[in-house]
């Protein structure tokens, strides 16, 4: 019996995901829904954002406001909104407002406020 999993294992990892795929499917396309009836996202990919973000983040020294971690290396840094924006341009590029947080620490605020209903 345990060889056979071990051995028949891997293939199957491989073949299977049909039987998993119209799950995974449905909440991708959640996801999806949900950014695009938030049309702020936009100003993410905004050059200004970009500018501004980088600008906080390099004034904290790239230091986690919440845990005082070092985030350095791509991704690991992220310009957080204290007060969530929603949608609100004053709030959205209030310098004031923007924190460097590390990943693991924006990831968890997100999901705090998602919880809470204060996202989006
Ligand atoms: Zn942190």
């Amino acid at each position: 019996m345990g060889k056979l999993a071990g051995r028949g294992l891997p293939p199957r990892l491989g073949s299977a995901p049909t039987r998993f795929a119209p799950v995974q499917s449905e909440n991708k396309s959640r996801t999806v829904m949900r950014r695009e009836v938030s049309p702020h996202r936009k100003l993410y990919s905004t050059a200004r954002w970009q500018k501004l973000s980088l600008k906080v983040r390099v004034a904290a020294n790239f230091r986690c406001e919440m845990c005082s971690k070092l985030a350095l290396g791509k991704g690991q840094s992220v310009t957080d909104h204290k007060i969530p924006h929603r949608g609100d341009p004053a709030l959205f590029w209030d310098e004031l407002n923007l924190q460097c947080l590390c990943k693991g620490c924006h990831d968890k605020t997100k999901q705090r406020e998602e919880a809470a209903g204060l996202h989006g």
